[in-house]
């Protein structure tokens, strides 16, 4: 429900929804390509104000607040923005999510709260994405945001991942006065926030302020540990942990198996791409400080988001011929069609119907080239896109000295293969009971984010976490009570 009931609001909604729309400044295509920096430029406080005037506050429940996964209520929040009431505005973001400055910049916004906006009838949405990072940012500088931790009940919750899925649990479980301690196999907390949302698109120093909340908020953090090698969810019970939430992700690069060369030096995945290019060295993981080895013709091989993230990474780390391959027509890619634009903008090209069946290498034993083959689309898959199909005798080369593969990611089989009786489907994704609480076929064991659902967003994941928290709340005090 709005705390700000629209019926309480002397507006005129008419004369709102003509007021003009001046579009998010973004820093230009041949200046932002030169850094890893953010490349939407901060509202300031005044331009927030004349942007959230524009909304016209639908009756409740208000469409965007409806397409928000964690149900912001966005229409109250606009309406203390407007006001220039902006910390105000950050509490009620607080209140239904648990990284609304994340959120804020890099959820899909033209497909969920703008997406809704009635204003898109006639007029460009209310820019409700990019408020909310304002609001919040702005809380952080003014006066900072402490989460409101709840009385020690003297029960310990273990968190596998910390990941959004991780921190969302956690931070309900926090404010409910459990112990929390998160278990990460990377050195440092985030998950794909840090280890593969590129610095462009999330800059590190936000989710770095995002991180000391939690921190001091009691949350703790034991780093380096990889769940299923050096402890078990059996022994996390055995020390004393009486619910553990997993939040692991699905962060297990697909493979090309069938193509040959993929082994080749310049051949390389998303993830390792992508981190090595965006994360500082310290915070690698020991395997992965060795600094990319990368030319100046690359193809990225993939139709997500994670290609336009690795088309837009390459363009920074200097190359100049940085192109896309996909098997499919612009209409049938997957990424957001908002991360494409800027990709073109900064100069990616795209290749479609295009299939790779071979890396071929130069004299000196590195990647050269890229051997394709045309595709055709032929009829519709079960989930009714076009399947592509080969067009025969059409091979042809595209000349690269790196290449990127983007094809998608599977969940990491070692929880389920060292959790005896933890039900897993569909090449490793973990079986939930129940989709809200997130129970799974282990007593006292709770799950969500991509390790149920498979690759998905970062608020969804974040929701998951917190509904999760709630059940685990509702489970140790009803069913394991003190
Ligand atoms: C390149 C890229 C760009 C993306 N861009 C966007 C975007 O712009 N907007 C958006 O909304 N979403 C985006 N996503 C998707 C989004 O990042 C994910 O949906 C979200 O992070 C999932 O959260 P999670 O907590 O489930 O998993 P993750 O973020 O993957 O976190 C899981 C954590 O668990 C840890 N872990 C794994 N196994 C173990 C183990 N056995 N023991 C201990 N720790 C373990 C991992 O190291 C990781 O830190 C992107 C994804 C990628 C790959």
């Amino acid at each position: 429900m709005q705390a700000v009931p629209s019926e309480f609001l002397a507006i005129d909604r008419k004369e709102r929804a003509n007021r003009p729309f001046f579009d998010l400044d973004l820093r230009p295509p041949e200046v932002r390509t030169c850094d890893f920096e953010d490349v939407v430029i901060e509202f300031d406080p005044e331009r927030a104000m004349v942007e959230a005037s524009r909304c016209i506050h639908c009756p409740d429940p208000a469409p965007c607040m409806t397409a928000c996964p964690t149900s912001n209520d966005i229409p109250s929040a606009m309406w203390l923005i407007e006001q220039g009431r902006f910390a105000e505005a950050a509490g009620i973001y607080h209140k239904t999510s648990s990284l609304p400055e994340v959120c804020g910049r890099v959820c899909p916004h033209e497909a969920l709260c703008q997406g809704s906006c009635v204003l898109n009838k006639h007029q460009q949405p209310v820019l409700c994405g990019e408020l909310e990072a304002f609001a919040v940012d702005y809380e952080r500088r003014t006066q900072g945001y402490i989460i409101p931790v709840g009385t020690p009940i003297g029960k310990k919750v273990a968190i596998i991942g910390a990941g959004p899925a991780g921190l969302g649990c956690a931070d309900i479980l926090i404010q409910k006065g459990y112990d929390v301690t998160i278990f990460e196999s990377k050195p440092a907390p985030g998950g794909l926030l840090v280890y593969g949302i590129p610095n462009f698109k999330l800059p590190k120093d936000v989710w770095q302020e995002k991180w000391e909340e939690f921190e001091n908020a009691g949350v703790k953090f034991v780093p380096n540990t990889y769940i299923g090698k050096d402890k078990t969810i059996d022994g996390l019970f055995e020390e004393g942990f009486e619910a553990v939430f997993i939040g692991v992700g699905s962060e297990i690069d697909a493979k090309m198996e069938d193509t040959p060369g993929t082994d080749l030096p310049g051949v390389y995945e998303a993830t390792d791409f992508l981190i090595r290019g965006n994360v500082e060295a310290e915070q690698l993981p020991e395997n992965m400080r060795k600094p990319l080895e990368i030319g100046k013709r690359i193809v990225v091989i993939g139709g997500g988001d994670t290609a336009s993230d690795c088309l837009r990474t390459a363009l920074r780390l200097g190359a100049e011929d940085v192109t896309c391959l996909y098997r499919r027509t612009e209409k049938e890619m997957p990424g957001g069609k908002k991360d494409r634009q800027m990709a073109r903008e900064e100069g990616a090209k795209y290749r479609f119907l295009t299939q790779p069946v071979k890396f071929i290498p130069g004299a000196d034993g590195k990647l050269a080239a890229v051997e394709c083959i045309e595709m055709k689309l032929g009829e519709p898959d079960a989930k009714g896109r076009r399947k592509p199909v080969p067009v025969e005798n059409s091979n042809f080369s595209v000349a690269a000295d790196t290449a990127v593969l983007a094809l998608g990611y599977w969940p990491d089989p070692i929880i389920s293969k060292t959790t005896p009786d933890l039900e897993t489907h569909d090449w490793g994704l973990v079986t939930v009971k129940n989709k809200t609480t997130g129970q799974t076929s282990r007593e006292g064991v709770f799950s969500g984010g991509d390790c149920v659902t498979g690759p998905d967003l970062v608020v969804t994941a974040m929701v998951a976490g917190r509904k999760a928290g709630d059940a685990i709340d509702e489970y140790l005090r009803n069913v394991i009570p003190t």
